[in-house]
């Protein structure tokens, strides 16, 4: 976002749909001032899997943003100011929220931790994601990321961000650090979870898919009439890339949770693992799964959780169905 001041004409940019070209909207002196436009998604970014919201949902969402933002510009109004409704998170409008923390977790993966006024949240239900907007090479790139910390966690919510090589988002968010202020709108997603509605989860992650997991871990484990047993498997290249690791130790403690890691690029040895740890070398299919989920827990009484890359949470689909797990039975995040 450039600074803001007054300007005729902007109505041009409101109007226009042409919105990934800037030049053609508005006078040269005005140009300046409007925040960039969303940039259009291609074909080949949807995953087709029905997600809500889909990335065509989400740009549609930010055009409309855009355009109020523009107009609000010709306003005379401040775009960028929150305007508190008793909700912190709004799905049609970005407010920012500042970081307090920067922490590396693995290689490339880091840990914020960002503010909120004393004695509120962010007002999630489990599972549920945000999107964030960040302003790459004059255009608005947004994202979806799912808050670690759990739903209730008051005066502060946590992420964790993989940063990859050639990402757009990743390329802003590397330059993330403490006091940069970060444009969220939500919630969005939704996992209808109601506890003890199933005997037991299993909870198939890998990498950053273990951001939704940690919501649904932390409401069963906080809940002390929840009696839902949760078994993770958790799919990551190596032991040192385990993200949430102390966290994971502490939930491993409790009598309804058990997590087993599967590395597929793992070359130490037992020697260097936590104590009484489950780790697998090998990938997460169809044969790892055949030996590893018991057939006691094939019947419908439980449910289904996938999160990781398109192509994790695809082959994962394909083996629970194998195993004879109804659709109905499956979630993806
Ligand atoms: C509901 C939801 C929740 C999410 N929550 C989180 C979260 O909590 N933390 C988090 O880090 N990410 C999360 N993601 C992924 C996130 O939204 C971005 O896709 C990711 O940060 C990459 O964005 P980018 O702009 O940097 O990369 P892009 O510009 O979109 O992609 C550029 C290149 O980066 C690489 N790349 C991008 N994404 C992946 C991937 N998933 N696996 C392997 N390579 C990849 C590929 O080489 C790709 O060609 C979530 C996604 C969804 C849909």
């Amino acid at each position: 976002m450039f600074d803001m001041d007054t300007s005729e004409n902007v109505s041009e940019v409101t109007d226009s749909n042409d919105a990934g070209n800037n030049d053609s909207l508005a006078p040269k002196e005005c140009r300046a001032l409007l925040p960039c436009p969303p940039q259009q998604p291609d074909d080949g970014d949807c995953c087709g899997s029905g997600c809500v919201p889909c990335v065509f949902d989400i740009y549609e969402q930010d055009l409309k943003i855009w355009k109020q933002e523009c107009r609000k510009i010709q306003e005379h109004q401040k775009s960028q100011e929150i305007q508190y409704d008793g909700n912190l998170l709004s799905e049609l409008e970005y407010r920012k929220f500042s970081i307090t923390e920067v922490k590396e977790e693995t290689k490339n993966c880091f840990r914020y931790r960002l503010e909120l006024p004393e004695f509120t949240s962010l007002g999630l239900k489990v599972g549920q994601h945000i999107i964030i907007r960040e302003t790459h090479h004059g255009t608005a790139v947004s994202r979806q990321y799912t808050p670690i910390s759990d739903i209730n966690c008051m005066g502060h919510f946590l992420l964790i961000i993989k940063i990859y090589d050639h990402g757009r988002m990743s390329h802003c968010v590397r330059k993330w650090n403490i006091c940069t202020e970060v444009e969220i709108r939500g919630p969005f997603g939704e996992l209808h979870y109601s506890p003890n509605k199933y005997r037991k989860l299993l909870l198939l992650a890998a990498g950053t898919g273990i951001a939704p997991m940690s919501q649904v871990i932390q409401s069963i484990l906080g809940n002390e009439e929840d009696d839902t047993i949760m078994q993770l498997f958790y799919a990551c290249k190596s032991y040192d890339q385990i993200l949430m690791k102390s966290e994971l130790n502490e939930w491993s403690s409790f009598w309804n949770f058990s997590a087993t890691y599967v590395l597929s690029q793992e070359t130490s040895n037992k020697a260097s693992y936590r104590y009484g740890d489950l780790v697998v070398k090998g990938r997460m299919d169809l044969e790892f799964l055949t030996k590893n989920v018991l057939p006691m827990d094939i019947n419908p009484e439980t449910f289904v959780l996938i999160c990781g890359t398109k192509s994790f949470e695809n082959d994962m689909i394909e083996c629970c169905k194998l195993l004879n797990f109804k659709d109905t039975q499956i979630h993806r995040f």
